[in-house]
């Protein structure tokens, strides 16, 4: 019996994965999730009066894409949808190399949506398995060095089912091994969902037992946690719960939850905004981050929608605006930045500041 097995990674295999994994979550860095599908796509434009054409989503990715090279200091890479990756700026240039250039790390989701799973109530699962392993080769030779795939879980008097963790937990556990055998990092995300009026307390039991599953399915797929990025919800109360929590609560319930599950391995935990607003996610990032405790992890952002509400609100889809709204994604990334250091005082203002961004039963 060998201490190696050749069925896992080599150890050159594993020095490559840690370094992108590092370099994703270096100090005062995070991820921009640009990956919204077609259809949630058109979920973004339709509201600003944009057609959601091919056309208009290029427009709208060169403008995130191009905008000044300072972004850098605060994004260290960008998840992108299939078809973004292989776009180009008007001029020709591929976004993957657009990205590279300023020293940003493309990234690619890689799960083909949220499907339901039969014998539950309500409750999903995720798909894309099927020519997982020949897609990510594809990727990682065009340019990729991570990639994601989200499940949900969903708060309900009888959900999460022990069904559904389990059956997340393992389809997570198996798209995370094909990544790194293709030599990309998987951002492993099991979003247990905001929707309900459950108050923190039952929000962090709930995430606690959502991550044991996820880190004993990791185990037993032999992944290696130091080439992984961990991407959950922040512990919060549901949308619609009465009781109003404070950002510290919210940290509290979140260090709590995660200290509890994730083994120090794991060399970054990058959340998603799930419908805050952008100030709340800036100020709860940041008080996850000031909150005593030990902390062997980076707590950094992989906002969508909290990094990309003021920009579309300023962008409108007109040229004469795009100035002015890779200004207010300047902004974001730098509040965003600050946070994940615990240095944000909450006083960098944008155009959708705080405005709700919570979507029922959220689909990317
Ligand atoms: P939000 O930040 O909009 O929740 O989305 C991030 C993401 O990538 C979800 O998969």
């Amino acid at each position: 019996m060998s201490g190696r097995f050749p069925q896992y990674l080599t150890v050159e295999q594993e020095n490559e994965l840690r370094a992108i994994a590092n370099s994703i979550v270096a100090p005062g860095k995070g991820i921009l999730a640009a990956d919204e599908s077609t259809g949630s796509m058109g979920k973004r434009l339709g509201p600003i009066g944009v057609e959601n054409t091919e056309e208009n989503r290029r427009r709208y990715r060169e403008l995130l894409f191009t905008s000044d090279d300072v972004v850098a200091e605060n994004i260290s890479g960008v998840i992108m949808f299939h078809e973004t990756f292989y776009q180009k700026t008007k001029d020709g240039v591929p976004f993957v190399k657009v990205l590279q250039n300023k020293g940003m790390i493309p990234g690619i989701k890689v799960d083909k949506g949220v499907v339901p799973l039969a014998g539950t109530d309500d409750e999903c699962t995720t798909q894309g398995l099927d020519g997982l392993s020949e897609r990510c080769a594809q990727y990682k030779k065009d340019g990729a060095q991570f990639a994601k795939w989200r499940c949900v879980l969903k708060i309900g008097t009888y959900n999460p089912t022990y069904q559904a963790m389990m059956e997340n937990a393992n389809v997570l556990a198996r798209y995370a091994m094909i990544c790194q055998q293709n030599g990309l990092v998987p951002i492993v995300e099991p979003e247990v969902l905001p929707d309900g009026t459950h108050d923190i307390e039952t929000a962090q039991k709930i995430t606690e037992q959502v991550l044991a599953f996820q880190y004993k399915a990791l185990a037993d797929h032999h992944i290696f946690l130091e080439g992984t990025l961990l991407k959950p919800n922040m512990v919060t109360a549901g949308q619609s719960c009465a009781k109003k929590y404070t950002p510290e609560d919210i940290a509290k319930a979140t260090r709590t939850a995660l200290s509890r599950t994730v083994p120090p391995a794991v060399p970054g935990i990058t959340f998603l905004s799930g419908g805050q607003s952008e100030d709340d996610a800036s100020i709860n990032l940041n008080a996850i981050n000031t909150f005593a405790g030990r902390k062997p992890w980076a707590l950094t952002f992989s906002y969508g929608r909290a990094l990309q509400a003021s920009v579309l609100k300023t962008w409108q889809g007109k040229d004469e605006n795009v100035k002015a709204t890779q200004q207010e994604l300047l902004m974001r990334a730098k509040a965003n930045g600050l946070a994940a250091l615990g240095q944000y005082k909450g006083d960098i203002k944008s155009a959708a500041a705080g405005q709700s961004l919570f979507v029922a039963k959220h689909a990317y």
